[in-house]
């Protein structure tokens, strides 16, 4: 019995965590994923293997008020063809599903194909954008209406927009505008709205680098361009607007942009900002690993110096067919608490993690240790350096090193106003490798933090201010 069943699902604007929870565990379970071009791509990480992810971009142009008739066909298309087919389609849009989105061509084409399809809401722009600058779109003083307008009108369909009624709304979000916001304010304008309403504009909503600016309605269009205010973008116009200056957290809050691959901190002082620069992914070929693997029990120590070194040991040995048993007279080392606590995923409770959490306090507690002639493995990432094969031979043991995994640049990499930040937190040396690469030396101003000696000493070597 094959299933047809499609699921609609808001991503959310700007970060991969804005979905739902509901959302994203549908997202998990889909064998097919069709997003928006705008999706956050880090929302595409942690699906079920061997998911096909296709971009809306290979049918068309990028912003999805720009996509063309044939391109939104082909995607109706595709859906309905990928159900039929009997596999699981989560069809990904940008913010929420019913806004803005063509949901109802899309609708429409399952409809017309007796296909099952379910909506899972999302997060609009416009409550993404009030709440990341503190501006409600609502006030019982001031504003008991909100209406989301597009400025692109669509004369070919017969829609032009109102704007003297809308001109007249209380709260006005403003969607797909950047480009025209100096005819629109005009239209608003000459529809009786005065020069002096306050405007907040938003772009990248949510994301590390949403960008915002307040004016008024009479100088929105120079402000925009002053600050290179872009697509995506959103106003809010209205009185509430002006609640900017003391409600927006953001600002006031101490930012840091935090560039580990751990997940944000919650409760943490200080806003964050995740910003992964490394990307974590499988060798291409395994058979080297692997070989040691099969013969794991001749080891007398595996030590493992990151948790991606567990995960990708224990998948290899799991599509071995082979499981934890086979390590049981096998001694473990783990450097710092993310690598002990992911082998502790596994059941393993390291025998040794040092208490201070590097290279050196490793090779420190091995020393107080017996291992002349033992023989260590140490499963790696491709990028590390020699350093901690070495010590370890110069305390007499024989060391096998292997690759078990790569650590690549992570791929587009947004501008970012450096200013914008107060600190910048480094996890490990590619990270800042990585970041000089992509972003150059940080301001000066700007408190770095590192984790580990080793970071530290990479930022020290790129002359980064420590402070
Ligand atoms: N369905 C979406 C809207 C899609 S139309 C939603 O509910 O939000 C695309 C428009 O949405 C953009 O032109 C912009 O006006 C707005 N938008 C989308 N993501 C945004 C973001 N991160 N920041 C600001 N505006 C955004």
């Amino acid at each position: 019995m094959r299933n047809h069943k499609v699921y609609l699902i808001g991503a959310g604007p700007g970060r991969a965590d804005m979905i739902t929870v509901r959302g994203l565990k549908i997202l998990q379970q889909a064998d097919v994923i069709i997003h928006d071009y705008l999706v956050d791509k880090a929302a595409l990480e942690g699906l079920k293997p061997g998911a096909e992810i296709i971009s809306s971009e290979r049918y068309g142009k990028k912003a999805c008020h720009g996509r063309s008739g044939q391109a939104q066909k082909k995607i109706n298309d595709l859906m309905v063809k990928m159900a039929k087919d009997g596999r699981h389609v989560a069809r990904l849009k940008n913010g929420d599903t019913s806004i803005f989105s063509r949901i109802s061509e899309e609708i429409e084409a399952l409809e017309k194909n007796k296909i099952e399809f379910e909506i899972v809401p999302g997060v609009t722009a416009a409550s993404a954008a009030s709440s990341f600058t503190g501006v409600p779109l609502t006030d019982r003083r001031y504003s008991s209406n909100v209406v989301f307008v597009t400025g692109h009108e669509n004369p070919d369909k017969g829609i032009k927009i109102d704007w003297r009624r809308i001109a007249g709304m209380d709260t006005i979000a403003l969607y797909m505008s950047s480009g025209d916001i100096s005819d629109i304010a005009w239209k608003l304008i000459r529809s009786g709205r005065p020069e002096t309403t306050a405007v907040l504009a938003v772009s990248n909503a949510g994301a590390v680098n949403q960008k915002t600016a307040i004016a008024a309605l009479g100088s929105i269009a120079d402000t925009v361009q002053k600050n290179a205010i872009k697509a995506p973008a959103i106003f809010i116009i209205g009185k509430t607007a002006g609640l900017e200056k003391r409600y927006n957290w953001l600002r006031k809050n101490r930012r840091i942009l935090f560039t580990g691959l751990s997940g944000e901190r919650f409760f943490l002082k200080g806003t964050y900002f995740h910003l992964p620069l490394i990307r974590i992914e499988p060798l291409e070929d395994y058979s080297g690993f692997d070989r040691y693997l099969k013969n794991i029990k001749m080891f007398d120590w595996i030590v493992f110096s990151s948790r991606f070194g567990v995960e990708y040991f224990f998948k290899r040995l799991k599509e071995l067919g082979l499981d934890a048993r086979i390590l049981n007279n096998i001694k473990i080392a783990a450097i710092g608490n993310c690598t002990s606590e992911r082998l502790l995923d596994f059941t393993i409770s390291a025998d040794l993690v040092p208490k201070k959490e590097s290279s050196k306090g490793l090779i420190d507690e091995f020393r107080e240790l017996d291992i002349k002639a033992k023989k260590i493995f140490l499963p790696r990432s491709d990028i590390s350096d020699k350093g901690l094969e070495k010590e370890f031979e110069k305390l007499g043991a024989k060391v096998t090193s292997s690759f078990a995994y790569r650590n690549v640049m992570a791929e587009g990499l947004p501008d970012l106003d450096l200013n914008f930040f107060n600190e910048i937190m480094f996890t490990s040396p590619s990270g800042v490798r990585n970041f000089i690469k992509r972003y150059g030396k940080p301001p000066k101003k700007i408190k770095i933090s590192c984790i580990g000696d080793v970071t530290k000493k990479e930022a020290e070597k790129a002359a980064i201010q420590l402070s």
